[in-house]
């Protein structure tokens, strides 16, 4: 993904890791195979899906977004160190993230807000990292931001201790650490980072699942987060992901989203899509697709 100009802001990505990652009818239970695969050959390759394993392309990044006033980061993946034995290729992960963000410009001093679009697995990871034995906020500056439904839930979901119970762990090590620090805050609908950037309340995914808006005069964004984790699902948005919590609420506000984005200037900006990435939606015919050539 090339860096987003918006005036004299900028919107980059730090990549985790990216490739061949799902197969789409594991991911997506209501995918209907012969309209994945006209929507392949109309426009989903040679982006989104691997030629060879017909395994969906994917990325786990975090978005840098730069204003004149903040540095904000959204979403932190899924971290190093961390114990997470029913995922293995995020097991005890030691990846070079952190220097890779700090490569392009951004330590974690710098970083004025983390904003978590919601509190699964790969989306908190790097809120904190591994310091004698304890876990730490990685960015000592910043204010972490979390929808108060989102935590709200997680504080009290249900998540016994035992084996492949990696959600009852990621909050202990990836979300306590913050709040015990004092960096967290909790928002809501409408919560204001600074005058062109804020918070919209998208449950369904999650109960308390976020979008972060960059609404400027020089143009408009929107990071979805895991309301949509392929481009296949602009095409469908009826088509959840086998990890929504909420079905029936995670595909209305889907829906909304990609009505409310098709066909205007506003690029959208997923925590999954693989490269290019950035995109807008157009329509196509009774459907939607993604503009990839924003310029
Ligand atoms: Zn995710």
């Amino acid at each position: 993904m090339k860096t987003l100009h918006f005036g004299e802001t900028t919107v980059s990505r730090c990549v985790e890791s990216e490739g061949p990652s799902f197969f789409p009818g594991f991911i997506f239970p209501d995918c209907d195979p012969d309209a994945f695969e006209a929507e392949r050959r109309d426009w989903l390759d040679p982006h989104f899906v691997d030629a060879d394993s017909g395994r969906l392309l994917m990325s786990l990044h975090s978005y840098i977004i730069k204003t004149p006033q903040h540095t904000i980061l959204v979403d932190t993946c899924v971290g190093n160190h961390k114990h997470r034995p029913d995922t293995k290729p995020w097991h005890m992960k030691d990846g070079p993230f952190l220097e890779d963000m700090v490569a392009m410009g951004v330590t974690p001093e710098s970083v004025d807000f983390v904003m978590c679009t919601h509190l699964h697995v790969d989306h908190i990871g790097w809120n904190t990292k591994l310091e004698d034995g304890r876990w730490v906020p990685t960015f000592p500056n910043a204010k972490y931001l979390f929808h108060e439904d989102e935590y709200a839930h997680w504080k009290t979901a249900e998540m016994p201790e035992g084996s492949g119970n990696t959600r009852r762990e990621a909050y202990d090590d990836s979300v306590l650490p913050v709040v015990e620090a004092g960096q967290a805050v909790m928002v809501s609908d409408g919560h204001q980072l600074e005058d062109s950037v804020y918070v919209e309340s998208s449950p369904g995914h999650t109960p308390g699942h976020a979008f972060l808006h960059l609404d400027s005069p020089d143009g408009r964004a929107v990071f979805t987060g895991d309301c949509m984790h392929h481009p296949v699902q602009v095409a469908y948005p009826e088509w959840n992901s086998r990890y929504c919590f909420d079905p029936p609420k995670s595909a209305a506000t889907r829906r909304e989203i990609v009505e409310r984005c098709a066909d205007t200037d506003t690029v959208v900006l997923a925590a999954h899509f693989a490269d290019p990435v950035a995109a807008r939606i157009v329509s196509n015919g009774t459907r939607w697709k993604l503009d990839l050539d924003i310029g």
